[in-house]
């Protein structure tokens, strides 16, 4: 078959001449350079657009946001009265006996400022079970029939946190039966196409519990209209192993996070008197990291400040001196990082697995970064160029469900980086969703580029990334992926 009728990205431009695309079993066979008179059937027509080798989402939490995406969201909510037809409205749509899951609840800009009240939470949808989760996951209310089944919650309070919090939210996964999982997986598969992506790398699992989930995902993932490249997200390499793994980890921590504090830093934050702390030792580090780098594991960690940052690249550093492999270890988020750590991550070989969409929110003189940290230091986060520059291979990905999975926008948030010195090229930025990201989980020939011998992966935008754009208004028009169109595509021209 015939991809035909798009501007197509190759070289690092739309410059080429060529107009067609051959396809075959799934794979570019041959660059045309004019449209054949005589289209074999299958053949697709692309509009007109801008065709881009398919981006990669390096790294999501899929299961969550599929949950969350088929939950009630209740960003924007104003008020209880809206709040409660909200839930009220949902409930009519699902069977009675399931469960309703609410989230991104902001009290605090509620009209009131308050959560509702148990009475009042219990009334909503009597024949459901209910859960009601705060914006930041770090609180939350059941119903109280949802609340008699989840074994162990101490507190009397009506809003549950900490432990007890932890508990809800485990009981609600645990909970999800094989088609309820799927489904979360197909409105993730979802979000992503409208984002704009072919192939996800996915986290599964909490670092203590067993890897069942993973499994079962790697099982059925093929149902899926596009690509996913699971990690399971576990401290049981053991485990992973049997499970077929050939990567571990993920958000797996070694710090917290620089809202909470708990990113761990070499010197005290800006407007609090810690430095955040290291949640594990050296030698779990060490042990973990070796233990799966002998097993021929690409290893996966989640560290945000500059020492956790430190703590795990040494270790890599180490590994690539004593042991050296090619397994492409990961940074996940690699947020802060002074001159002298960018220069020993290229010396480690890992790669930096971050979020454009980071720097978007949070970062610049005046945003939450620099509240936090000082300017000085928010100027040495997020270094997209640096590390480029400096050789180490940087992948894009949104930490979805943390931010929106969005092609266009994180090209944006990478070209128009608060920090000018951080500012990608249009070209560097669509390479770390393309050719670096294909080259994280060692499919750089398959994935990546627009070539010969490669998979027929198109990510199809009615927009030219390389030229002034906005964000907001770009749409992603198809995905293809093995030369099959799987995004629904509403407004077809051909
Ligand atoms: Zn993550
Ligand atoms: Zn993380």
């Amino acid at each position: 078959m015939i991809i035909h009728n798009a501007r197509f990205y190759i070289n690092d431009s739309f410059a080429s001449d060529i107009k067609a695309i051959e396809v075959d079993s799934g794979r570019i066979i041959r660059l045309l350079d004019s449209i054949p008179e005589v289209l074999p059937p299958g053949s697709i027509d692309l509009g007109g657009h801008y065709a881009y080798p398919g981006f990669i989402d390096t790294h999501t939490h899929s299961i969550s946001g599929g949950i969350y995406r088929g939950g009630i969201d209740l960003q924007n909510c104003p008020d209880l009265t809206t709040l409660a037809d909200m839930i009220r409205d949902a409930a009519v749509h699902r069977d009675k006996g399931s469960l309703l899951f609410a989230w991104n609840l902001d009290e605090t800009a509620l009209e009131g400022g308050t959560f509702p009240s148990q009475q009042l939470l219990d009334s909503l949808a009597p024949d459901h079970l209910l859960l009601l989760r705060r914006i930041d996951g770090h609180s939350c209310m059941a119903s109280t029939n949802a609340r008699k089944l989840i074994p162990g919650i101490q507190s009397p309070e009506e809003v549950l946190k900490g432990t007890d919090n932890d508990l809800v939210a485990n009981w609600f996964h645990n909970s999800l039966d094989e088609a309820a999982i799927m489904h979360a997986y197909h409105n993730a598969a979802q979000t992503a196409m409208e984002g704009g992506f072919c192939t996800v790398h996915t986290m599964i699992g909490d670092a203590e519990e067993s890897i069942d989930h993973y499994r079962f995902f790697c099982q059925n993932k093929h149902s899926l209209p596009i690509e996913y490249i699971p990690y399971p997200q576990s401290f049981s390499i053991k485990a992973a192993l049997e499970a077929g793994a050939t990567r571990i980890g993920g958000c797996i921590l070694a710090d917290g996070s620089i809202g909470s504090h708990s990113a761990a830093l070499s010197a005290n934050y800006a407007d609090a008197p810690t430095r955040g702390k290291l949640y594990r030792t050296n030698e779990f580090w060490s042990h973990f990291i070796s233990t799966a780098h002998r097993h021929g594991m690409q290893v996966a960690v989640h560290c945000i400040g500059d020492a956790a940052i430190r703590q795990i690249n040494d270790i890599y550093l180490q590994l690539n001196q004593s042991a050296p492999a090619d397994l492409r270890h990961q940074l996940i988020h690699c947020e802060l990082t002074p001159d002298d750590l960018v220069q020993e991550i290229q010396a480690s070989g890992a790669a930096a697995v971050m979020q454009p969409a980071f720097d978007l929110y949070w970062g610049g003189e005046t945003g939450f970064y620099s509240q936090r940290l000082g300017a000085s230091r928010t100027r040495i986060m997020n270094r997209f160029a640096s590390l480029m520059k400096a050789g180490v291979c940087v992948t894009g990905s949104s930490d979805w469900y943390v931010t929106p999975m969005n092609i266009a926008m994180s090209i944006h948030a990478l070209i128009n980086h608060h920090n000018p010195e951080e500012r990608l090229s249009p070209q560097d930025a669509i390479r770390i969703y393309t050719q670096n990201a294909a080259w994280l989980s060692h499919d750089e020939a398959r994935l990546g580029k627009i070539e010969t011998g490669l998979q027929a992966d198109f990510s199809v935008l009615d927009t030219d990334l390389t030229a002034p754009f906005e964000h907001g208004k770009a749409q992603v028009k198809y995905i293809i992926k093995k030369g099959k169109q799987v995004n629904v595509n509403t407004s077809h021209s051909s």
